[in-house]
């Protein structure tokens, strides 16, 4: 068998699905990008890309292009109320040149988009996959063009293989894959907001108050349409169920704001231009377990394939990293079968995975959650493990993105 010149389609026009579409398009497949969007909108607020995810950036020749909407990220700090530092994990600790980049989801989307742009794909925007069928020797998918209602037309086509990357709460992955689904009881309010001093730094910050209360600050870079403009992406944690009153409740948002300034009296000039809670925009996350990444013919790849919490800052990363690997397997499975480019893909990605989806289930609810005692632990704990040399290099690895076990790295 011969997997050369294959038509791939992928569901999702993402990190992942940009980034794979680009590095399957560069081994002459011939590759369909479907995004049910009908376009790429500068939608999302800042990601921390990590030296791993940075490396894949580099090695698909768009490292440059990134650095330019980027802002560099040299160390993630968090502290509590009195100022007293609970984490500072640095990446110098691992090499002196190493740092990440905050960036905006949209300009790290247009980036990759750019990449793609420049080989041979065809792209089918406003486009949603709403089912999948294999047989024998092709994969058939079942769309829907235009947005639903009487306008949309309904069609189908046929490709050799078909990767799924439509993000963490895909209903396109086989229900007998799925191990474990379920939605983090907390999640985060974000905004974009212009950088102010003297939070112009090249550190990720977080303010915590035991548990249940975090705030977030992110350097985010710029984007396209305005790269002058240079802007910090804010977090604030909250449960899930209360995300819901907090767009009907205005009159609460003076009182959360007052409170919020409390908890970091320095951050007052950077929220003061967050004036109305509908600035304010709600993100939940999921944690989602797949027995396999693949059967027959369709792969699954980026959130669709092991959503985790945003708490280690890898979802972006694991994304490039998968399309990276998937690539690696189908060039060196060209004379093989799908079946050999699944087994290498495993064989490259789950490590990691496992262990940054273990690590982002332990550590989320002693940031996010109401349990008795866990901002007490962390606050004791990290410190003490800051201290000691081994530990810190575990840590500046697993914030990384370089760890690929519980004793084991990335060179
Ligand atoms: C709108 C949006 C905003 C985000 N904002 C942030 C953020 O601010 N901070 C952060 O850390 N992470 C954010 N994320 C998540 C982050 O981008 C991902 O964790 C990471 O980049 C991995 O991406 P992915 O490609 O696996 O999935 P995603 O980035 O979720 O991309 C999945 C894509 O699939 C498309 N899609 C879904 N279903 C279908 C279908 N049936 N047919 C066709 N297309 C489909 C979606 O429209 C989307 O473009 C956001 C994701 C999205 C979609």
């Amino acid at each position: 068998m011969s997997l050369s010149s294959q038509r791939i389609a992928i569901i999702g026009a993402g990190t992942a699905g940009l980034a794979v579409a680009t590095l399957l398009a560069r081994q002459q497949h011939q590759v369909t990008l479907i995004e049910r969007a009908s376009a790429l909108t500068p939608v999302g607020a800042g990601l921390l890309l990590q030296p791993s995810g940075l490396k894949v950036l580099e090695s698909m020749g768009l490292a440059q292009a990134m650095a330019q909407y980027g802002a560099r990220i040299d160390a993630l700090y968090g502290d509590t109320l009195s100022q007293r530092c609970i984490m500072h994990s640095k990446y110098a600790d691992l090499s002196p040149d190493l740092h990440g980049l905050g960036v905006h989801r949209a300009s790290l989307c247009h980036v990759l988009d750019q990449g793609l742009a420049a080989e041979s794909h065809q792209r089918w925007m406003d486009t949603t996959v709403l089912a999948i069928t294999e047989r024998s020797n092709e994969v058939i998918l079942e769309l829907q063009r235009g947005a639903s209602g009487s306008a949309a037309v309904k069609d189908q086509h046929a490709f050799d293989a078909v990767l799924i990357a439509n993000g963490s709460a895909s209903t396109l992955r086989s229900a007998d894959l799925v191990r474990f689904d379920r939605q983090y009881p907390w999640g985060a309010l974000w905004s974009i907001l212009p950088q102010a001093a003297p939070f112009d730094v090249p550190l990720l910050q977080q303010r915590y108050h035991g548990s249940h209360t975090m705030i977030g600050l992110l350097p985010s870079g710029s984007t396209p349409q305005n790269p002058s403009q240079a802007l910090t992406s804010f977090f604030w944690s909250m449960p899930v169920t209360q995300m819901m009153q907090w767009h009907q409740s205005p009159q609460h948002f003076d009182r959360w704001k007052e409170q919020l300034i409390k908890l970091w009296p320095a951050a007052a000039p950077l929220l003061a231009a967050l004036t109305s809670p509908q600035q304010l925009i709600p993100a939940t996350y999921r944690d989602v377990i797949l027995k396999r990444w693949a059967t027959g013919r369709v792969g699954i790849i980026g959130d669709a394939a092991h959503a985790m919490s945003p708490q280690l800052g890898q979802g972006a990363n694991m994304a490039l990293m998968d399309a990276h690997a998937l690539a690696l397997a189908l060039a060196s499975a060209r004379h093989g079968s799908w079946e050999d480019v699944w087994a290498d893909y495993h064989q490259q990605r789950s490590g990691m995975i496992r262990f940054y989806q273990t690590m982002s289930r332990l550590l989320t609810p002693i940031f996010q959650s109401r349990i008795p005692g866990a901002g007490w632990a962390r606050d004791i704990g990290f410190p003490l493990m800051n201290q000691l040399p081994w530990l810190r290099r575990e840590m500046a690895l697993t914030v990384a993105g370089f760890k690929t076990g519980w004793l084991s790295a990335e060179p």
